[in-house]
């Protein structure tokens, strides 16, 4: 039985040759995979949910908001 597999960060499908490449599996592709991996670092996975693979490393950028206060 073969199951259809979507990439967890765009929800793209991934065919099942991609799969068998195993390169960037689960994921389609580098770029996703190490959208995941900032994701984990930033501590934030769960609550990040639909945003865009581009946004998401556009806010990594920012680790504090500009002008708010140490304390
Ligand atoms: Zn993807």
């Amino acid at each position: 039985m073969i199951t259809r597999r979507n990439c967890p960060i765009c929800d793209k499908a991934l065919p099942d040759v991609q799969a068998a490449a195993d390169r960037h599996f689960p994921f389609c592709s580098a770029r996703c995979r190490e959208v995941d991996l900032f994701r984990w670092f930033d501590g934030r996975y769960a609550v990040v949910e639909d945003i865009d693979p581009d946004l998401s490393m556009e806010m990594s950028d920012f680790p504090h908001p500009p002008g708010s206060p140490d304390r």
